[in-house]
């Protein structure tokens, strides 16, 4: 057997899931070769050195890690995602309020012109309903966001 089979196999080898006859193979080249010696003798040390470092260690070390990694990275471009939103509302709402602002000077304009004809012309501007849910959106995508920072920080605090 040359020494990629036997690496290849090393894994299997060390958790017992090779045929006695194979494992015999492995031993035997083991003995003899001392690359693939030093190989085995790194593969049993690192699940323990793993342990040394934090707490126990499971078979799915790498699946968890990258799981954590994955939701980290995720909860991120949710993040940004959400922030982005909420600059463009607050955005909007400033365009609203400026729009809204005009309006208003329109309208008092207008009230000032017909209240020489004894009118009273102004009503509500037309851009306060689009304003308020403007803001109602705003408050409630950064009520998401608080939440969803709050859920990955205890999430954190918990793992
Ligand atoms: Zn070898």
């Amino acid at each position: 057997m040359d020494c990629a089979s036997v690496r290849e196999q090393l894994e299997a080898y060390i958790d017992g899931d090779l045929d006695d006859a194979l494992a015999t193979t492995l031993t035997g080249h083991l003995r003899r070769c001392g690359g693939c010696a030093e190989e085995h003798r790194a593969a049993i040390a690192l699940p323990a050195h793993l342990a040394a470092l934090r707490g126990p260690v499971g078979p799915d070390l790498v699946a968890s890690v990258m799981s954590r990694v994955r939701a980290g990275r995720l909860a991120g471009q949710v993040s940004a995602a959400l922030l982005t939103l909420e600059a463009i509302l607050a955005c909007l709402a400033l365009v609203q309020l400026g729009v809204d602002g005009l309006f208003a000077a329109a309208a008092a304009s207008l009230q000032d012109g017909a209240s020489l004809f004894g009118g009273s012309a102004a009503g509500p501007a037309p851009g306060d309903l689009a304003l308020v849910l403007t803001l109602l959106a705003l408050v409630t995508v950064t009520a998401i966001h608080l939440g969803l920072v709050g859920a990955t920080t205890s999430r954190r605090d918990t793992a």
